[in-house]
């Protein structure tokens, strides 16, 4: 859709690919574009392979789902990488497995790691690092000394993406998966908006609200609604 190709799959066949992708263990990788993402993908074409390179493309905007029923190629559900990435720490405690921590300013991961045990007794978390490294080298010798079964990439987009694609051949991984703010919100640095906005599908305007400074990142969002319209209109009055 709109040059990303994501799969069309409902929540609870997503959490199962992910589990098989952790266990078949070989460095796979899932992707949670949202607008702003696919937009990214449409300016760099290393973007555009890292992003449709992965394992796993779930859309986390509602903006994407949205598009996809205009242009007839309905996706399924939004799926928020953070409610995903939640169930497979489930699976991950559950299972006896390990998950490594990978993004967010120095401190954050380890706020993070303490409310995970909170919320899946037992988890195995190996290992974390801040997301401002500078060579990847060492946090990948870090990584794979750990041999993570899940790791969370959350260095924001597109650095989490281009990253994953970067290193997969190198690291020795289950599944990892780009996730944004994930940890700053499991550290509970910065807030989930309350359910109600969720309800709304205005999550994105209430986490603007909260840091203002996101304004500037989605003022090209309507450029995302413009280019959906179009290719609905070309497929109408073309076929195509
Ligand atoms: N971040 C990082 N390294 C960087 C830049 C950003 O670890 O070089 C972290 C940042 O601290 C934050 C996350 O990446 O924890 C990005 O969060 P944001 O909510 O902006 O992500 P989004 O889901 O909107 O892409």
């Amino acid at each position: 859709m709109l040059g990303v190709g994501f799969d069309t799959l409902t929540r609870n066949d997503t959490i199962e690919l992910a589990k098989r992708l952790i266990d078949e263990h070989s460095s796979a990788y899932m992707v949670t574009p949202n607008p702003e993402i696919v937009m990214q993908t449409w300016e760099s074409e290393e973007v555009c392979a890292a992003v449709n390179g992965a394992n796993l493309v779930i859309p986390d905007g509602i903006g994407v789902v949205k598009a996809s029923k205009l242009l007839g190629t309905p996706l399924k559900e939004r799926l928020p990488g953070i409610e995903i990435a939640a169930e497979i720490l489930k699976y991950i405690a559950e299972s006896g497995k390990s998950a490594f921590l990978l993004g967010a300013k120095p401190g954050v991961a380890e706020m993070a790691a303490e409310q995970m045990k909170k919320d899946f007794p037992g988890i195995n978390i190996c290992g974390m690092n801040d997301g401002y490294f500078k060579d990847d080298g060492p946090v990948v010798e870090k990584i794979n000394a750990a041999k993570p079964d899940f790791l969370l990439v959350c260095l924001g987009a597109p650095k989490q993406e281009l990253w994953m694609a970067k290193n997969r051949a190198v690291l020795d991984v289950g599944l990892m998966a780009g996730l944004g703010g994930t940890l700053d919100v499991f550290a509970g640095t910065v807030q989930r908006a309350p359910e109600f906005w969720q309800k709304l599908n205005l999550e994105w305007f209430y986490r603007c609200l909260k840091e203002p400074v996101r304004f500037k990142r989605i003022y090209k969002l309507p450029l995302f609604l413009v280019k959906a319209m179009g290719k609905r209109l070309r497929k109408i009055f073309n076929g195509k």
